[in-house]
């Protein structure tokens, strides 16, 4: 194995019957309230994202692809059902499953997206809203 064969991540699913190790940098994660996420996992998704020619499933059966917009598809494991990449039409990136990958990860959460989107069961609190909280506004926790 040379140097650069060493994996930055591994990672897998519950049931363990699909592995992957990732060969290069792992974007800070991503948390989604979007619609399909939420129906998909059951609530927000938190997703990293490396370089599609760094990831390297290891080969089985168990990987399966769902095509969930005409833009992108989600890979998740056929025994377990875990959800584990994200993947656009566009193949800029592939989107990785927070929850996948093994620790340490040296991650953090940078970002949420899709916000007007959430559940209206929670509330989120990023450092964009912190700036402007107000008691009452609807939608928007107060700090305690
Ligand atoms: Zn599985």
């Amino acid at each position: 194995m040379t140097r650069s064969d060493e994996p930055r991540a591994t990672g897998s699913c519950l049931c363990g019957s699909v592995t992957f190790s990732v060969h290069g940098p792992l974007r800070d994660v991503i948390v989604c309230h979007c619609r399909m996420c939420r129906r998909l996992s059951s609530h927000a998704s938190a997703f990293s994202a490396c370089a599609p020619g760094d990831l390297r499933v290891a080969p089985g059966r168990n990987l399966r692809w769902y095509r969930s917009s005409p833009s992108a598809r989600r890979g998740f494991c056929s025994k377990c059902g875990a959800q584990l990449f994200w993947e656009p039409a566009h193949g800029g990136h592939i989107s990785i499953s927070a929850g996948s990958l093994d620790e340490p990860t040296h991650l953090k959460i940078i970002e949420q997206i899709f916000l007007d989107a959430k559940g209206d069961y929670y509330d989120v609190v990023t450092a964009a809203t912190d700036a402007h909280l107000q008691p009452d506004r609807p939608g928007i926790a107060k700090k305690t």
